[in-house]
């Protein structure tokens, strides 16, 4: 389903990502580790159009995106959950919501998605009328996926979203985000700093250190490799 090859990437003259390659198939959830600055978040724009890669496709369902703009990869369905979820702080949760219903698709199918978003997240239902900066960390971050899934995603990205969580929060959102991929099969992309919490949740990943593809593997793979241990796990 998504297929990126040779990304080379940047910011101005100083390139960061460096021959990246991974693929993503339909219901699976992939993990993208590594540590602070690794690079993790400029692959996310580059795959989702917010940065133009140097070089290098990212073919999603037959198409590369490489070149295309995000409102375009939006509406070809992959949504994202920004990394500091980017919520409209003074808005309603429920208006937040709304945001998410992007295109004519996803704003006919707004009400039985909102149903379905307060099903996984029931505590959003009660808030619905309160700002959403006046929630808890966990709670925004609830807002930022259901506000993503309400855009119909085919392929979700999740940018860090055990950044400053209790880790039973995030474990309801591994959750549901597992339960995406194996019922709907929504692929998901997980970019994580927290390693154990990922490999428990992906069926794969790949490490990414100083911009390049430094190892990847099943789940089990990198949770028994020695270097990842060592250099990440702490063991
Ligand atoms: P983090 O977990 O801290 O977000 P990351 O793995 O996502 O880390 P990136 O945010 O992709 O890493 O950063 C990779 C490198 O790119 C870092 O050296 C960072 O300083 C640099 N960088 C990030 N954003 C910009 C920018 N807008 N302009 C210039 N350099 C940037």
């Amino acid at each position: 389903m998504l297929k990126v090859e040779g990304l080379n990437a940047g910011y101005g003259s100083v390139n960061i990502l460096w021959d990246i390659g991974f693929t993503l198939a339909e219901g699976e959830i992939v993990a993208i580790l590594g540590s602070n600055g690794a690079g993790k978040t400029t692959m996310v724009r580059a795959v989702t159009g917010m940065l133009k890669p140097s070089s290098g496709s990212v073919v999603f369902n037959g198409e590369d995106m490489a070149k295309k703009n995000s409102r375009v990869i939006l509406n070809s369905g992959i949504v994202q959950v920004p990394e500091g979820r980017q919520l409209f702080t003074d808005m309603t949760v429920l208006e937040n919501l709304q945001m998410g219903a992007f295109n004519k698709g996803t704003k006919a199918h707004f009400q039985e998605n909102l149903k379905k978003a307060y099903g996984w997240f029931p505590k959003l239902e009660e808030r619905a009328k309160q700002a959403a900066g006046t929630l808890s960390g966990g709670e925004q971050q609830m807002v930022a996926v259901a506000r993503a899934l309400i855009g119909e995603p085919k392929l979700l990205i999740l940018d860090e979203p055990s950044l400053g969580l209790a880790p039973n929060i995030v474990d309801d959102i591994l959750n549901v985000a597992s339960t995406l991929a194996k019922n709907d099969g929504i692929s998901v992309l997980l970019v994580e700093q927290d390693i154990t919490k990922a490999l428990a949740a992906a069926d794969r990943g790949y490490v990414i250190e100083n911009g390049r593809i430094a190892l990847e593997g099943t789940s089990a793979e990198l949770q028994a490799n020695e270097h990842v241990k060592k250099a990440y796990l702490g063991i």
